[in-house]
């Protein structure tokens, strides 16, 4: 906790101090600084306070990664033990330590059959990056360094370092960056309410992104295409779910060419879908996963790369890897993810997400928000929805200025104590995975109220 003289500061102090000082990511300095920023100052399990007093309802789980609620003393007391006994090593130089070798152990008993490796870093950004540099290893340890492009699909979030920027199909993000990566191309995205055309059955359109896939290969050579990156449901995106038809048929095409299929674990891991990893939800076999975020519930930085034994066992065999972060694998970041992991699996909390908090909230969501004029349509499962805002619902009619109506109704979670993300025209809920039955009317009922005020202001 911070020092008496500096808590007793007013938000207005606090928010002059921001402006002059910090530079916040993705956001608008200018805009941002006139407006003066929401001051958080404390939070216990699904609620933020901010420095007005007001308590709020998260219903993202921070960025989608506080999976087990805020103000656990688990890990807090597995962060201060491991701080006293053993603050900091590195894993260079043929040195480990015992929270790094017991993380990656249960993690390769959580994980599905043949994960067996796990990298570490500090976020999924560096996972990414660190996906990269493996499949690169993995083609050249098997003599094939020609296997060099990945493919990955526009508006897809894969973070936000040169190489995460570059994976993800973000194009606001490109712009803004003195060069992309190589050898990295784009697909579309299985969007079908944002996208298709009308009498396109979802199923037919999920064969058919699919095949662009297929037809992408084809064009650059089966022989120079190493891997294809997907979430298996897209977070930042807007939280969008394939229709069932896709992933199937994305394994089909990755085993008929023999390309490696990484799926970014980053937000769908440790959960969120109730699935231990959303991989499982939709039934596809990944060969590297990228994973951050739930791995320690955001209370310290800690991403990973889970590397199936097809593709670490070659690069093992073929010696030196030349990579690595100072703080790859940090004792006290490994025995946080320890005790996150206890809480998620020995205290039930994913078998609740699937067997009764996920069902209960995505039900009482369609039934607050179904008959709403302006929901087109929600995703989800598990503990994580998107809710299309649209002008018409039949035939499908997307707003034309969408941004700005996701902004109407973020303004109106503001002023309601409700964190919803807007994405565009589609507004998300992402909550702690131990959000309660109470918890979630609570939240189901601010939403349909911010979304009701919405469609209001529109006329
Ligand atoms: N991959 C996915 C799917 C993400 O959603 C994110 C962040 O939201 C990242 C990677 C990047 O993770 P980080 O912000 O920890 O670098």
């Amino acid at each position: 906790m911070l020092n008496m003289q500096t808590t007793q500061r007013t938000t207005q102090e606090w928010q002059q101090l921001d402006a002059a000082h910090h530079m916040h990511p993705f956001s608008d300095m200018g805009s941002l600084n006139k407006a003066g920023s929401r001051v958080i100052t404390r939070a216990k399990g699904v609620y933020l306070w901010d420095s007005n007093g007001n308590k709020i309802i998260d219903g993202m789980a921070g960025l989608w990664c506080v999976n087990v609620g805020y103000g656990r003393q688990e890990l807090a007391d597995a962060a201060r033990d491991q701080m006293l006994e053993l603050p900091y090593y590195n894993t260079f130089f043929k040195t480990t330590h015992p929270p790094v070798i017991e993380l990656s152990q249960q993690l390769s008993e959580l994980t599905p059959d043949g994960f067996n490796h796990f990298f570490y870093c500090n976020s999924g950004s560096e996972g990414n990056d660190t996906v990269l540099r493996i499949v690169h290893q993995y083609w050249a340890a098997l003599g094939k360094p020609q296997r060099k492009v990945v493919i990955s699909r526009i508006n897809g979030y894969h973070g936000s370092t040169i190489a995460g920027a570059s994976l993800g199909g973000m194009g606001y993000m490109h712009e803004q960056m003195p060069s992309k990566v190589e050898n990295i191309v784009h697909i579309h995205q299985p969007y079908w309410y944002g996208e298709a055309a009308e009498g396109v059955t979802p199923e037919a359109f999920g064969k058919a992104r699919a095949a662009e896939l297929e037809a992408k290969i084809l064009e650059l050579g089966a022989d120079n295409v190493a891997a294809f990156i997907g979430e298996p449901f897209q977070g930042a995106g807007g939280v969008i779910f394939p229709p069932e038809s896709y992933w199937p048929e994305i394994q089909r095409i990755c085993d008929k060419y023999g390309i490696l299929l990484v799926a970014d674990e980053v937000i769908g891991g440790f959960g969120r879908t109730g699935e231990w990893f959303a991989h499982q939800h939709f039934g596809f076999k990944p060969d590297i996963m990228t994973l951050a975020k739930g791995l320690t519930s955001g209370y310290v930085p800690m991403g990973a790369v889970a590397i199936h034994d097809k593709v670490a066992l070659p690069i093992i065999e073929a010696g030196d890897f030349n990579h690595g972060m100072t703080y790859s694998g940090h004792p006290v970041a490994a025995a946080v993810a320890l005790a996150n992991i206890a809480i998620l699996r020995d205290g039930g909390v994913v078998d609740q997400v699937k067997n009764e908090t996920g069902p209960y909230f995505q039900k009482s969501l369609r039934e607050a928000l179904s008959s709403s004029p302006i929901i087109g349509e929600i995703h989800g499962t598990g503990l994580v929805a998107g809710m299309q805002l649209c002008e018409e619902k039949n035939p499908r009619k997307r707003f034309a200025n969408g941004g700005d109506v996701g902004l109407i109704c973020r303004d109106h979670c503001f002023g309601n104590n409700l964190i919803m993300r807007a994405t565009g025209d589609r507004m998300l809920l992402s909550p702690p995975l131990v959000i309660s039955r109470t918890e979630i009317d609570e939240l189901v009922d601010k939403a349909a109220r911010c979304i009701a005020l919405t469609a209001k202001d529109l006329g």
